[in-house]
């Protein structure tokens, strides 16, 4: 999938106008390396401060949806995880909304969820929550320093789903969601950058790129 215009959704990195949507002016914009790889652009435009926003796009036949990198980055660089599963992704970004907008209990119950959708894309599916992530852990999908915060993940959103006397405040659920965003990488982003690395040895190959810009095939800035 080439562009999607969910991608769209994004803050403006320049005025930081949020909860917003960016005017797309053209997407499948095509520019080739002297290695005759193409690369995919997008052109969008804040409609508060009228400054333009570049965001770099799989090629039509490309598996992830997701944007390579968004020029200038803005805070939402921070969060970007490049192929993360669609299941898995929904409820990330649906905790991020909501944390946004200062719901910190619904943002617990949507990471509690990530959690799960992310155990399942592993064919884990156990009844309980806890018995997933341990089973995570014992098949070495993530290592044993994450343990401790799996818990604690799955315990704040616990409290987010029940009604009782403790409530999640906004600085546990962004707690909880900055090491949703570390747990997502070593399941998804690492092994998916992996991938593309093998398939790509000539760029693999190329010398770094001179410091400031992006090196080929690597990582977004941030
Ligand atoms: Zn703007």
């Amino acid at each position: 999938m080439a562009w999607d215009d969910k991608f769209s959704f994004r803050d403006c990195p320049w005025c930081g106008l949020t909860n917003t949507r960016l005017n797309v002016k053209t997407v499948n914009q095509k520019f080739t390396t002297r290695d005759g790889a193409d690369r995919f652009w997008a052109t969008l435009g804040c409609p508060s401060c009228g400054n333009a926003v570049l965001i770099e796009h799989g090629d039509p036949n490309a598996r992830y949806a997701s944007p390579i990198r968004v020029v200038p980055a803005g805070k939402e660089a921070e969060t970007t995880i490049r192929h993360l599963p669609e299941d898995v992704e929904r409820y990330y970004l649906g905790a991020m909304r909501v944390l946004r907008v200062g719901v910190p209990d619904a943002a617990a119950v949507q990471l509690r969820r990530t959690l799960e959708a992310a155990a399942a894309h592993f064919g884990i599916k156990e009844r309980v929550l806890m018995k997933s992530i341990e089973k995570l852990i014992e098949d070495g999908h993530v290592t044993q320093s994450f343990a401790p915060v799996l818990h604690h993940i799955r315990a704040v959103g616990n409290v987010g789903a029940h009604a009782s006397d403790e409530d999640v405040d906004q600085a546990t659920a962004e707690g909880a969601l900055r090491f949703t965003t570390q747990l997502l990488r070593n399941l998804f982003e690492v092994p998916g950058e992996l991938e593309e690395l093998t398939k790509q040895p000539m760029q693999a190959a190329l010398p770094p790129a001179p410091s400031g810009a992006p090196a080929a095939g690597g990582p977004p800035s941030v």
